[in-house]
């Protein structure tokens, strides 16, 4: 991913069928298969990688999966190895979904060697960091996320990042219809940026910061629009094909 060009992510949750997942990649295919410039990828939950790796391979559209273990291979009932979503062509995989930090109390350290296992594996992992409103109403977003990036810096270095995402996303609005103003994403990716690059004394290449939380076809210019927001990570907004399509497209059109 070394190119200036913008990426979109949908997280489809847990939600969709064998039947809706059909229809809803049948209309991207369609849809986003000719985009200029714009990567797309779409994150299912694991028993949909196989239809998703049906449907999507040989086009533009690349999927993958909302999670993964910490280990490769072992003892772990329930848990799917980065090994296993590579056998499914997957390109990328979300680590640090702050509903899966929240629900299953997962912490940096299980996220940062995750984030490991994935580069490891040859995909891209889409890193989620995001201050809660407490936090913001404090001040501390950049200590926050600071302190989520230093985990994996402090026990990989830096130059980890190259070609990988990062997801800024402030928990306040994920699910919640407020997204956050184009100035505090500006602030938070630019913030992002430098820390990371400031650690490696230089540039990281192919690194992509993008925003996520409550992005729709109504605010994502004001948001892609700027040179320090590299796309999207979108939730809802990729539940419903039209909509999502309408997404990319604006990026694409930037
Ligand atoms: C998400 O799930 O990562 C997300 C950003 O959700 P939403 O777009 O629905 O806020």
């Amino acid at each position: 991913m070394n190119d200036n060009n913008k990426i979109v992510i949908g997280n489809l949750k847990m939600y969709g069928s064998r039947a809706s997942n059909q229809e809803h990649l049948g209309l991207l295919k369609k849809d986003l298969n000719n985009l200029k410039k714009t990567h797309v990828g779409l994150c299912f939950p694991y028993p949909y990688l196989f239809q998703a790796q049906s449907v999507l391979e040989g086009t533009q559209l690349g999927w993958g999966s909302q999670n993964v273990a910490k280990s490769d291979n072992g003892p772990f009932t329930g848990e799917v190895s980065a090994s296993m979503l590579q056998d499914f062509g997957c390109k990328y995989v979300i680590v640090g979904h702050s509903e899966r930090s929240t629900a299953y109390c997962e912490s940096n350290e299980n996220i940062a060697t995750k984030f490991k296992g994935v580069v490891d594996h040859g995909m891209t992992p889409v890193l989620c960091v995001g201050e809660t409103l407490i936090e913001r109403e404090a001040g501390i977003m950049e200590r926050v996320v600071s302190g989520q990036l230093e985990t994996i810096i402090n026990n990989y270095g830096p130059q980890l990042f190259k070609n990988t995402v990062i997801a800024y996303e402030p928990i306040w609005a994920i699910g919640s219809d407020l997204a956050a103003s184009p100035e505090q994403a500006n602030a938070m990716c630019t913030f992002i940026r430098e820390f990371i690059e400031g650690a490696n004394n230089a540039k990281i290449e192919g690194l992509k910061i993008i925003y996520g939380g409550s992005v729709n076809s109504e605010n994502a210019l004001q948001l892609f629009v700027l040179e320090t927001v590299d796309g999207g990570l979108v939730g809802r907004g990729s539940l419903k094909p039209e909509e999502f399509i309408k997404i990319c497209k604006i990026a694409d059109q930037i």
